[in-house]
């Protein structure tokens, strides 16, 4: 059964939105939140704030927090703006491929269906079904598609522009208390939030800030895979296209009883996680083998494996003996022996000691 039947796609969103409006309202009043500024005061002062306990609450089991504590959450985020760099939005794939398995599943088992029913420029939102373990029926998914306003103008074909789109860079956020108490922090951190931003650091329950993606959102990604959204979406960018004064200017639109019908087709099936992460893996695999076999790298790489293999002879190797005994005589350092050699043979100082 088709799970959005007799859903009113206007009135739910007016729902969400009331929600949203209270969750922001709610956390504006939150206490007992840590600041980045916070945390960076302890670490060089070495002192946790006055009235520490107060102020950032204690661990899971009644624990004040401590100075080491704060230096791992700091550690976990410059981890965190490494695996993502700076640029906005991040791949899809990388996003499922970076999300714990236990969101993958569960997007799987527990999540049944999503649905694009609006489209503002290049964000895109979801009506998802609920796991059904708490009271919410239906969550708010939005996403927004970084490269969208580049590919609108492309001259191009446009389904080849849709799937470089799909391809590229997104931002995200969901209404879901997964999102809000693990992952929002993770999302801003790693520039693919879209907002509300979150700028207190989730100490308790994720402070190694592992995982990027609640099950809501992975639905949402592998629908988008799906044929029929990306046909759908394709359209969408026609209609954008073809308005005058288009950037910046688009109202909130919300998809046609016939574009329900159409997307009410989809066939989605399940992620697979390890399938993704493979396919990554071997395109970064053939990056690596691009730049390896660039001529100007390749000679590059020869001279440094000459570097490490040549092999001595016994005349160079007697020579290069006697001169260290020599230092160890006058208490000269052997690396400085090494060191002359390298350079006169074209070798690394490591290979000579290696093979003495
Ligand atoms: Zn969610």
């Amino acid at each position: 059964m088709n799970p959005f039947k007799g859903v009113n796609f206007r009135h739910q969103d007016r729902e969400f939105a009331e929600l949203r409006r209270q969750l922001r309202q709610n956390r504006g009043s939150a206490r007992r939140t840590l600041s980045p500024n916070q945390i960076r005061m302890a670490i060089r002062t070495g002192e946790m704030p006055p009235n520490a306990e107060v102020l950032i609450g204690t661990r899971e089991d009644g624990t004040p927090f401590t100075i080491e504590d704060l230096t791992g959450f700091a550690q976990a985020q410059q981890r965190l703006a490494k695996q993502f760099g700076s640029a906005k939005g991040v791949p899809m794939d990388q996003l499922i491929a970076s999300s714990r398995a236990i969101d993958v599943e569960r997007a799987n088992v527990e999540i049944r269906s999503a649905r694009l029913y609006k489209i503002h420029g290049s964000t895109l939102t979801f009506s998802v079904t609920a796991s059904g373990k708490y009271q919410a029926q239906f969550h708010q998914v939005k996403v927004r598609l970084e490269d969208w306003w580049r590919h609108l103008t492309d001259a191009g074909n446009v389904n080849r522009a849709m799937t470089q789109t799909l391809a590229g860079p997104v931002s995200f956020d969901c209404d879901c208390g997964r999102h809000q108490f693990w992952y929002r922090y993770v999302a801003t951190v790693g520039g693919f939030a879209i907002q509300p931003y979150e700028k207190d650091f989730p100490k308790v329950r994720n402070p190694q800030l592992r995982g990027c993606c609640c099950k809501h959102v992975l639905k949402v990604f592998r629908t988008l895979k799906s044929p029929t959204v990306k046909t759908q979406l394709t359209q969408q960018m026609i209609r954008q296209a073809e308005q005058a004064g288009f950037a910046g200017d688009t109202r909130h639109q919300f998809m046609t009883r016939q574009d329900h019908q159409q997307l009410s087709r989809a066939r989605v099936g399940e992620l697979n996680q390890e399938k993704i992460r493979a396919e990554l893996a071997r395109q970064v695999n053939l990056a690596l083998r691009r730049h390896v076999n660039k001529p100007a790298n390749r000679n590059k790489i020869n001279r440094a494996r000459t570097k490490m293999t040549q092999q001595l002879t016994a005349q160079q190797k007697a020579h290069i003996k006697q001169e260290l005994a020599f230092a160890q005589r006058y208490n000269l350092p052997a690396n400085t022996v090494y060191q002359k050699f390298a350079d006169e043979l074209g070798m690394s100082a490591e290979a000579i000691q290696q093979q003495l």
